[in-house]
């Protein structure tokens, strides 16, 4: 893993002007932003580079617009939102190329900070139009690419513009990089992994990817149904996909050969209503378990949380997606919030290096209280996935 940092500009970089590609795809309510963590996230490449003098220009795409303009993805009240964060004035350009970009970057001086209109209003962005990038390019000296999320996309702006400009990793590119290549890339073992959620047919690229790289893959939610099911169980109306049971008799397979021990939840929390506080029963798992047509495991049970916890205390490095349970619903949260602040409190103490990810996942974590515990959470979504199935991502690549 080889690209260049802020570390390495140029000294001279007083009064360039840097194009720097930002994730600024921010929940939005009534034309406000109602949460400004990925805000926060940016602020230090911006605020360094600012103080160092240059111009920057940031881009961004906010949406799906299809390549056309559409004004409820404008990211004209994101520049707003942004000036309070950086609390330093934020210009706003409405379209990122053209007359009206150039005239923007034009009247900026040393330290000023520019944002422009969605570059997804441009079809040329995620077709990845080398002319676009070029008009896109016009307007900068440097590249610095702080969009992590976007990175598994090759777009204009998150991977064209490499190309053309001197690039450089952001600090929340280099931060989240630096952070997935201690996990998975260059790990201190044993290295092990939950993955859990709902299905493990939007998983199979992952779990083939991890169980060749790791020493115990820890297998949880809907998804652990499908493997115990795959051995022979039934699970009555648990959530399970009969369809993998190939699969997943493949990456138990799979796994043997490569000494990664699959960990699968030695019981469960059992019900027979799809519902907050409905009543449960802990019932034990293994091949030979029948769960009536009614009965639905929607979460691990006590034997399987101590049995998981019992992992952690071994490992030294442990990657996390996926919750044990159905965490939205007492108590199908208890082995999700239970394996949780077990990971947190090792990672406290120095003894583990934890790296989470995954939209739901990370709820989970936040709800747990953990969040701030684990050594990285990824908010990267998709681009974390693919990380996690050992894709190339093409934005990170085109750093290198
Ligand atoms: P992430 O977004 O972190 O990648 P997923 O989307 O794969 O995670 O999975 C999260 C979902 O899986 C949650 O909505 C959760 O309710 C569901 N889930 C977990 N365990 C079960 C289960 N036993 N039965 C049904 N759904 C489950
Ligand atoms: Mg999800």
């Amino acid at each position: 893993m080889t690209f260049k940092t802020l570390d390495d500009l140029p000294e001279d970089i007083a009064g360039k002007r840097a194009l720097v590609r930002v994730d600024l795809n921010v929940p939005m309510a009534d034309g406000l932003v109602t949460d400004k963590t990925r805000l926060t996230r940016i602020a230090p490449t911006i605020e360094e580079l600012s103080a160092k003098g240059a111009k920057v220009i940031l881009l961004a795409h906010f949406g799906r617009p299809k390549g056309k303009e559409v004004e409820e993805m404008s990211l004209r009240p994101v520049a707003l939102a942004l000036e309070e964060v950086l609390d330093h004035r934020v210009d706003f350009g409405s379209n990122c190329i053209g007359d009206i970009a150039l005239k923007e970057v034009e009247e900026m001086a040393s330290g000023d900070v520019v944002l422009l209109e969605n570059t997804r209003f441009h079809a040329g962005e995620e077709n990845n139009d080398p002319e676009f990038a070029k008009q896109l390019a016009i307007n900068g000296d440097i590249y610095v690419n702080d969009a992590f999320s976007a990175a598994h996309r090759a777009h204009a702006s998150t991977e064209g513009l490499a190309h053309l400009l001197p690039a450089y990793a952001g600090r929340t590119m280099q931060a989240e990089l630096e952070a997935l290549n201690s996990a998975l890339g260059n790990p201190t073992r044993p290295l092990g992994a939950v993955v859990g959620g709902a299905k493990v047919s939007t998983k199979i690229d992952l779990l083939e990817n991890l169980v060749s790289k790791i020493d115990v893959l820890i297998i949880g939610g809907g998804m652990a149904n499908t493997f115990i099911a795959a051995n022979g169980a039934q699970m009555g109306a648990s959530l399970q996909e009969a369809d993998m049971h190939d699969k997943a008799r493949a990456i138990m397979a799979e796994a043997a050969k490569n000494d990664c021990r699959i960990i699968l939840p030695i019981d469960g929390r059992v019900t027979t209503e799809f519902a907050a506080n409905a009543p449960v029963e802990i019932v034990d798992f293994d091949e030979n378990t029948k769960l009536r047509d009614e009965q639905m495991s929607l979460d691990a049970g006590d034997k399987a949380i101590k049995n998981v916890i019992a992992e952690f205390e071994q490992l030294n490095t442990l990657i996390w997606n996926g919750p044990f349970g159905v965490f939205e619903m007492p108590p199908f949260d208890t082995a999700t919030m239970a394996t949780a602040k077990a990971a947190a409190e090792l990672t406290k103490t120095g003894r583990l290096v934890s790296v989470a990810g995954g939209g739901d996942t990370v709820s989970a974590l936040n709800q747990a209280g953990v969040a701030d515990d684990f050594t990285y959470i990824s908010t990267a979504g998709g681009a974390f996935l693919e990380w996690m199935e050992g894709k190339e991502l093409p934005g990170v690549k085109a750093l290198g």
